[in-house]
Parts: structure tokens; C-alpha cells; sequence
């Protein structure tokens, strides 16, 4: 019962953002089976909760929701690591880029963050593990994609009885273990992707006799999913097996970002691969966001501890961690200027991730122009938004992107362009939401650096 109620939240939050048709369709029924046949689940989740270890059934769509809002946090806290700072493609040979960051970073983050950030961090990794199963994504450049992988009976994925193997004793043997079984699950399926497209690409296709096929993959998929969620445990889970033995806690307190209010702050320790979200413990009571955030099994040293959240500064201030010791920081974050500016890394000076890519912007380059997208902001139909920009550079244009309904339709709003030196910098419009409007993004075309072009962007929930 409580698994449902987390996964029926869980993609109530999704509604907005159910993946594209280019999904392998059965990720949730196959991560379920793998679950099933766990011989240890009962322990795993004494130690991280049912609720997160069942909610892996739905954070293995994590990576289908690439840029989403996901209420508490966004997809791109688990997708964007240091060793992986852009998104990559999911199919093969491109997705081979995913196994080994994704494997070391879900690995961390059982041995030293929470449970609920292990577990989504984790979804990340059965998800590319999971998608190599499909047969359009193992063969490449393969044809009628979405048929080959929907064409399937989710609710006959079952593998009972099936004992799952651990695929190596140590990191490294396992990451080589994992490799291996990929390679073994992508030749399979890729020979079921044979089979099945002079089928699907007949006149009349038999969808039945499509459908056995995709079966046989979404089995196999499942089964080397249970190999590496029992892998992942056990290795993950062994006691002392984190890299340190230091903890660090912190409570947080955040000044309001209304209309976003449920985001949680990240925490980072600079120049290093430790990162996590801190987790609420109340919202909006008091005008504001506080919550706590847990560092386990970390090794003792002197670190730059990082925290931002929507509607506020960044923070960066110092701690020392010893062996053995728990370290606890209370930290109070300062309003963003405008208060409650919803936009994520407004000033795009914020770079954790890599030194030329600000945090939470994206880069496309057409024809025409260079241009930056910031990371949604979720829109409430009604609502009015005060958008704006202080445009550094000449020649940049700043605009809105606002993206309708479920599906790729968008309009632009111009905030403003500077197109000499001698126009004002300071642009500013009032926008409202349309009932079908879902989220908005902000636009910078500029020739240069992001961060060169403007000093800042805002979008900010006006009563
Ligand atoms: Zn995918």
C-alpha cells in the first residue's frame, strides 16, 4: 500500500512531464521484477526505507525527464555529475558513456548521502543499464524505434525465480562484471531488434509476433537489472565501505521562492565529487524552507562546503571534517536581488560542475546564433511573473521560451536587446500565465560567455 501511494505521487509530479514515445516502455515493470527477486531486500530496506527502494521503480525514468522540474528537486541534481557534466544519448554506442560515472556516482552516494539520494541517484543507473535493453537502443541507428520498444506487454515482465549475481567483490571487479553483462545484454537484444524489424516493417505487421520478441529483452533487461541492484547493495551497503569516516550535518535555512517553494537547497564540497540535496523538514511555514542535509563516511579533511537554492545567494563556507567525528553547520541563506528570483543560477557565475559551463544552462548553436537556456521554471496558470535581465554585453538578446502542454509547443517573449552601448541595460516585462502554459525558460543569444553577456536574470512570482 505504501508503495503505491510513493509511486502514485511520485508520477502525479511526473504528470506534467511523462517521457517522450522515444522510451524503452517498460522501465517501472522491469525494475519491479528485478526488485522481486532480490534475495536481501528485506535488509536494504530496513537500511534505506521501503519507500525509497520501491520508489526506484519510478527514479528509473530519471533520465527521460532530462531538464524537468520534479517538485522537490530536478532531474538534473542526479543526471549532471562532474564526470558527466552534459546530458548523453541513450542509445547505443553513445550510452556506453554512462555506465562507469553513473555506476561510481550511485555507488557514493549509498556509502555517504541519504537514502532518498541514494536510491534517485541510483534510478539514474538502472535507467541506461535498463534502456541498453531495448532492442532500437542496442542496435544501432535502428528503425521503427518507437514500435520496437512499446510493442510489449508490460504486465507479462516477470523473472521469479531467477537468482541474481554479483558481479564482483570489489568496485572494480564489479564495474568490469557490469560492462561485460552489458555487452552480453545489448548483443541479445540487438538480435531481437534483427528479428523483429523485417516484421514491423511488413505492410501488415503481426504485432503479436513483435511483441513475444520484445519480451524476450525486456526479460533479459530485467534480469541484469537484478544483477546490478544486487551488485550495487551490497556493495554500496557493506559496512565502512565509504571512502572516509568523517559525517557532516547541517540544517538550512532558505528565504521563500514562491512559486517554486517545495525545490531543495544542493550541497556541495568543492573541487570534489561529494554532492547531495538537503531534504525538508518544513515548508512555507514560516515563510521560507528549512530542512537538513547528512554527509556519511567521508574522509577527514579541510573542504569548501557549497549551498544554493532557488530564490537565494550561493554560500560557500569552510569546514573542517575529523575521522570519526560529526561536524554539524547551521546555515541561514541570504534572498536573491529580486527577492525570490525563480530562475536557477540567475547570474551564471555559479560552476561546480565544469570551469566554461555554467551550472543548469544549456548551450545550442544554430545559424543564426549562440544561445543559452536556463532551467525551467514551473509557471501556475494565472499567475503573474515580473521577467527580466541587466544585459552586460552588446548584441545580446534576452527572451522567454514558454513551452504549452505536454507536448513541444512554445512561444518566445522578447525581454530585451542591448543593441548598442549606448541602450540601457536594465530590461524588464510582466508576463501571465495562460492556462495551457507549463514552464518558461529564459533565452541569452549572445556570441560569448553567458555570464560575460549578462549580469543577471530574474523571474519572479508577483501577487
Ligand atoms: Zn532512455
Amino acid at each position: 500500500m505504501l508503495r503505491k501511494i510513493v509511486i502514485a505521487q511520485f508520477l502525479f509530479v511526473l504528470g506534467l512531464a511523462w517521457p517522450e514515445v522515444r522510451a524503452w516502455g517498460p522501465h517501472p515493470q522491469i525494475t519491479k521484477a528485478a526488485l522481486e527477486v532480490l534475495p536481501h531486500i528485506e535488509e536494504v530496506k530496513a537500511q534505506l526505507g521501503e519507500d525509497n527502494v520501491m520508489a526506484l521503480t519510478s527514479y528509473c525514468w530519471m533520465p527521460d525527464m532530462r531538464g524537468r522540474d520534479l517538485g522537490t528537486f530536478y532531474a538534473d541534481d542526479y543526471l549532471l555529475i562532474r564526470a558527466l557534466p552534459r546530458h548523453i544519448g541513450h542509445t547505443m554506442p553513445a550510452v556506453s558513456a554512462a555506465f562507469e560515472p553513473y555506476f561510481r556516482r550511485a555507488l557514493q552516494a549509498l556509502r555517504t548521502e541519504s537514502p532518498a539520494n541514494a536510491c534517485r541517484q541510483l534510478g539514474t543507473l538502472v535507467h541506461f543499464v535498463e534502456d541498453v535493453g531495448a532492442p532500437p537502443h542496442a542496435k544501432e541507428n535502428c528503425p521503427h524505434h518507437s514500435e520496437l520498444e512499446n510493442w510489449v506487454d508490460a504486465q507479462l515482465i516477470t523473472i521469479q525465480g531467477y537468482q541474481p549475481r554479483l558481479l564482483g567483490q570489489s568496485d572494480e571487479e564489479a564495474l568490469q562484471g557490469l560492462q561485460a553483462r552489458i555487452a552480453e545484454l545489448v548483443a541479445f537484444s540487438k538480435e531481437r531488434a534483427e528479428r523483429a524489424l523485417p516484421i514491423v516493417s511488413s505492410p501488415n505487421p503481426d504485432r503479436s509476433k513483435v511483441e513475444e520478441i520484445i519480451l524476450e529483452s525486456a526479460i533479459e533487461s530485467a534480469k541484469v537489472t537484478a544483477d546490478l541492484l544486487f551488485t550495487m547493495f551490497t556493495l554500496g551497503l557493506r559496512p565502512n565501505s565509504g571512502p572516509g569516516q568523517s559525517t557532516l550535518r547541517g540544517t538550512i535555512t532558505a528565504p521563500a521562492a514562491p512559486g517554486n517553494d517545495d525545490q531543495s537547497p544542493r550541497v556541495v564540497l568543492l573541487n570534489t565529487d561529494y554532492s547531495t540535496l538537503a531534504e525538508a523538514t518544513s515548508i512555507g511555514s514560516s515563510g521560507g524552507w528549512q530542512g537538513k542535509f547528512v554527509f556519511r563516511q567521508l574522509p577527514a579533511g579541510k573542504y569548501q562546503l557549497f549551498v544554493y537554492r532557488i530564490g537565494a545567494q550561493p554560500a560557500i563556507l569552510p569546514v573542517e571534517l575529523r575521522d570519526g567525528e560529526v561536524t554539524h553547520l547551521t546555515i541561514e541563506l541570504i534572498p536573491s536581488d529580486p527577492q525570490g528570483n525563480l530562475v536557477y543560477n540567475p547570474d551564471g557565475k555559479t560552476r561546480v560542475l565544469v570551469p566554461d559551463l555554467p551550472d543548469r544552462w544549456s548551450m545550442s548553436t544554430s545559424e543564426k546564433a549562440k544561445s543559452w537556456s536556463s532551467t525551467v521554471v514551473p509557471l501556475k496558470a494565472g499567475e503573474k511573473y515580473r521577467c527580466g535581465a541587466v544585459i552586460k554585453a552588446v548584441g545580446t538578446k534576452v527572451s522567454l521560451q514558454v513551452s504549452q502542454g505536454k507536448g513541444s509547443q512554445s512561444r518566445r517573449l522578447l525581454i530585451g536587446q542591448r543593441a548598442s552601448p549606448e541602450d540601457e541595460s536594465r530590461y524588464e516585462i510582466e508576463f501571465v500565465a495562460e492556462p495551457n502554459d507549463t514552464t518558461l525558460s529564459i533565452q541569452v543569444e549572445t556570441g560569448g560567455d553567458l555570464s560575460e553577456a549578462i549580469d543577471k536574470v530574474w523571474v519572479v512570482s508577483t501577487p
